[in-house]
């Protein structure tokens, strides 16, 4: 059964965000599990200060007090129709298949984009894709003193595909471009993307994009459409023996799918960072797979102090009436 709705409501206007007057300071809350909290009880204040935004920073504010929420899943709120002064919802997360299907959710919702978060997910997704390139797992695990040389191909041999071209796909595609990778992407809206090897968009262009990959890795949003992209089928299209690497969200796959891929020899190597359930429960199949690897969520951290210099700039855009960054399209889920 599908996890992401069909119907949401219309997210309140944007053009609401009215300058706000400089009488008085902004009221922030904070709405996330106290270790996040922890992380960005001095950061956010003072990178509002550095932004030149007056405002207070509080976990306990109540609805009438609330002129923004900075949002982690795992806080108190989930309803959020009192929050009817709240300007916006600034998500400390860039996945925000939680709280974009929350039918209370009226504020506009921004998500998090974040140079340190790019940064670690480029060098998660190269440096696994290098490890199944170079072929490094067979010099790391000899147990014997056997000397049999057989060179990797080159990048430029190595065709990889990479599946959302966002924020942090695009940042992958091109590093991968830049090490000699042949890259191909895929988007939903089409693209003037001259620096990859080959760009396809919609649903039509998924097939030509994954046929023949010989890497793939995963870096679209969940929403409903891209929920179980790859399923039995799709597992079917790139080259036999291929790699999988998801860094983007366990219900993009379909697990099932996955392992009897696995087992046939199909897929060849899956490397998870993410999954339907987090954490991974220990008698979940993937632990033992001798050819999968489980990372545990750690592709990308959203770094508090980027993090915070990105949220309080969407708070001073909107107290000077200036439109927000990353506002997510709820229709579309991300
Ligand atoms: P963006 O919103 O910037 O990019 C999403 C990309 O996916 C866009 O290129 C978009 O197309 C494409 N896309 C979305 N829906 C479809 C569809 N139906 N068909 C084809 N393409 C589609 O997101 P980010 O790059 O910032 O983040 C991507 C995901 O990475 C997050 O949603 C999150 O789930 C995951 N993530 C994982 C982390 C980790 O530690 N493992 C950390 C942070 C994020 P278009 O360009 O046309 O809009």
């Amino acid at each position: 059964m599908s996890t992401v709705p069909d119907d949401l409501p219309e997210a309140r206007p944007a053009a609401l965000l009215r300058p706000a007057g400089r009488s008085r300071p902004a009221r922030v809350l904070f709405d996330g599990p106290e270790r996040v909290w922890e992380a960005y009880r001095d950061t956010l204040p003072r990178a509002l200060a550095e932004a030149g935004v007056l405002a207070t920073v509080s976990r306990d504010l109540s609805p009438e007090e609330t002129d923004w929420i900075v949002y982690a899943p795992g806080g108190r709120i989930t309803d959020f129709s009192p929050y009817r002064q709240a300007r916006a919802v600034l998500s400390l997360w860039a996945g925000v298949e939680l709280i974009v299907v929350n039918p209370t959710l009226t504020q506009p919702l921004a998500r998090m984009v974040d140079p340190g978060l790019t940064q670690g997910m480029v060098e998660w997704v190269t440096g696994h894709v290098l490890r199944h390139h170079l072929g490094l797992d067979r010099h790391i695990r000899r147990t014997e003193p056997r000397w049999e040389p057989s060179p990797p191909p080159l990048a430029t041999e190595r065709p990889v595909t990479v599946l959302g071209l966002g924020e942090l796909g695009l940042a992958c595609a091109l590093a991968l471009t830049g090490l000699g990778f042949p890259v191909t992407g895929w988007a939903r809206s089409p693209k003037d993307e001259r620096r990859l090897a080959r760009v396809f968009t919609g649903r039509d262009g998924l097939a030509p994009a994954l046929t023949g990959a010989e890497i793939v890795v995963l870096l679209t949003p969940l929403t409903r459409l891209t929920e179980n992209l790859m399923d039995a089928e799709r597992l079917r299209l790139p080259r036999r023996g291929f790699v999988l690497l998801n860094p983007g969200r366990g219900a993009l796959i379909d697990d099932a799918a996955l392992l009897a891929a696995l087992d046939e020899g199909q897929v060849g190597h899956a490397t998870l960072d993410t999954f339907r359930q987090e954490p991974l429960p220990p008698d979940h199949p993937f632990w033992s797979h001798p050819r999968v690897t489980v990372t545990p969520h750690i592709a990308a951290e959203t770094r508090p102090e980027t993090a915070a210099r990105a949220i309080a700039e969407n708070i001073r855009r909107g107290q000077a009436g200036e439109p927000l960054l990353h506002l997510v399209d709820r229709r579309a889920g991300y």
